[in-house]
């Protein structure tokens, strides 16, 4: 399974990756974080191609991508 791992406090909330990923599976959630942003979260985790254009496009270096990870339990 492909895993997208959002660093909720580093996030700015400036949408660069919402409107990166072309399957539309990122949007500001309803938390808020140290900074005082409504950080992105992943909608849709089943349906990431581990493309990546999310983390390239994230002036933060908030993002990380992992392709094929195994689930660890059921
Ligand atoms: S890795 Fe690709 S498919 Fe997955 S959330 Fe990021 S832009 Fe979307
Ligand atoms: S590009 Fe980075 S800083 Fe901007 S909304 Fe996405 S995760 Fe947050």
């Amino acid at each position: 399974m492909n895993r997208v791992a959002i660093d909720q406090d580093r996030c700015k909330a400036c949408r660069l990756c919402i409107g990166a990923c072309r399957l539309n599976l990122l949007a500001l959630g309803q938390s808020l974080n140290a900074k005082g942003y409504h950080p992105v979260e992943i909608t849709d985790r089943a349906r990431c191609v581990a493309c990546a254009q999310c983390a390239a496009m994230c002036p933060e270096g908030a993002i990380a991508v992992y392709r094929g990870v195994k689930r660890t339990s059921a």
